[in-house]
């Protein structure tokens, strides 16, 4: 697809979507090809007018976060991407705990102001390099914790522009790394937490910094990756069986398994898409023929149907 030269289009008020952009510095793996058309709205006037272009205009609409959790093919992505990343801003009530946050808002930077607040519960959540409504998406989660135990709502705009409403927790049927929102077309605007009120900040604060140092003790933490490739077979670790396995340091391409995290698959910075692909594919017939479990992605890939 997308090898066409770049140029940019102009909605009223002045939003601009570029044409034929690159897209591998949108995801922490930096790789994928380019987008067709990239929106990266700056409030939510801008995202209403952007939508209602692209459902007029009978283009496909594929949302993107932090790019934290995504491997883009590397022949882009058809219709529209829509990054979300620049849609900053939070407000936490120290008071009742209650935490409302703009999906762009990122999680590291929610969690420390939570814990400034000293409202607690959510210090697991300082390492995970997304977006609020990434994070909701995907109910992100760390040490035994996850966003399903403290979400309330999310507000959310479909894809064709009507008006946006309100989503329960309970409603959004979630599960281990999963909720109705993989499912659904639609867009999280916002979101609204309930942290518990009262607790000691300097506690909080110590609490975070340490789940921050373990995880970079533990994890390649400053290298392009996407964080866990797998989802956990429980009671099983993915990490653990391909440790086991003794494929850490294998390589294809420019995608190898971490030496230091069996989960992980780092881009050496020449990595394709391709190349992070077959690594997945070979993982999964080593593990397969080993232990009989075919361990699933927990990374979302955009850019492989023919509908995106
Ligand atoms: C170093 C590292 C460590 C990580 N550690 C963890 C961890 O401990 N626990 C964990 O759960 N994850 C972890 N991750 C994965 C990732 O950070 C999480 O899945 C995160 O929640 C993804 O958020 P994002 O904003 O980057 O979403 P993206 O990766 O951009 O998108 C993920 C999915 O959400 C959708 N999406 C994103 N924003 C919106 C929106 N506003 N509206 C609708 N759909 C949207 C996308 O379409 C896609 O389907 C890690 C990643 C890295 C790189």
């Amino acid at each position: 697809m997308a090898t066409e030269q770049p140029g940019s289009l102009s909605l009223k008020n002045g939003v601009e979507l570029q044409r034929f952009a690159p897209l591998a510095n949108l995801t922490t793996w930096r790789v994928g090809g380019t987008a067709e058309w990239l929106a990266e709205p700056s409030n939510l006037e801008e995202v209403k007018q952007i939508i209602d272009w692209a459902f007029t205009n009978k283009i496909p609409c594929q949302v993107l976060g932090a790019g934290s959790n995504l491997l883009i093919n590397d022949s882009g992505i058809n219709g529209l991407s829509l990054c979300m990343r620049k849609l900053h801003g939070s407000k936490l009530d120290q008071k009742t705990g209650i935490v409302e946050a703009v999906c762009g808002e990122p999680i590291p930077t929610l969690a420390r102001r939570a814990a400034r607040a000293g409202l607690k519960g959510l210090e697991w959540a300082v390492g995970i390099p997304g977006t609020a409504g990434g994070a909701a998406v995907m109910n992100a989660g760390a040490q035994g914790s996850c966003m399903a135990e403290i979400l309330e709502s999310v507000l959310v705009m479909p894809l064709n522009g009507q008006d946006p409403f309100e989503i329960t927790c309970d409603e959004l049927e979630y599960s281990y790394r999963n909720s109705l929102l993989q499912k659904e077309k639609l867009i999280v605007l916002s979101i609204r937490l309930r942290l518990e009120p009262g607790h000691d900040c300097k506690e909080l604060n110590t609490i975070t910094n340490k789940n921050l140092s373990h995880r970079k003790n533990t994890q390649p933490y400053h290298l392009p990756t996407c964080g866990s490739v797998f989802r956990n077979p429980e009671p099983l670790k993915a990490g653990r069986i391909i440790e086991e396995l003794g494929l850490k340091g294998l390589q294809i391409g420019g995608a190898k398994i971490s030496t230091m995290h069996g989960n992980f698959i780092i881009n050496n910075g020449e990595a394709s898409a391709a190349d992070i692909l077959s690594l997945i594919a070979l993982i999964q017939e080593k593990v397969l023929e080993a232990h009989g479990v075919l361990l699933h992605p927990e990374v979302k890939q955009l850019g492989f149907d023919s509908n995106d």
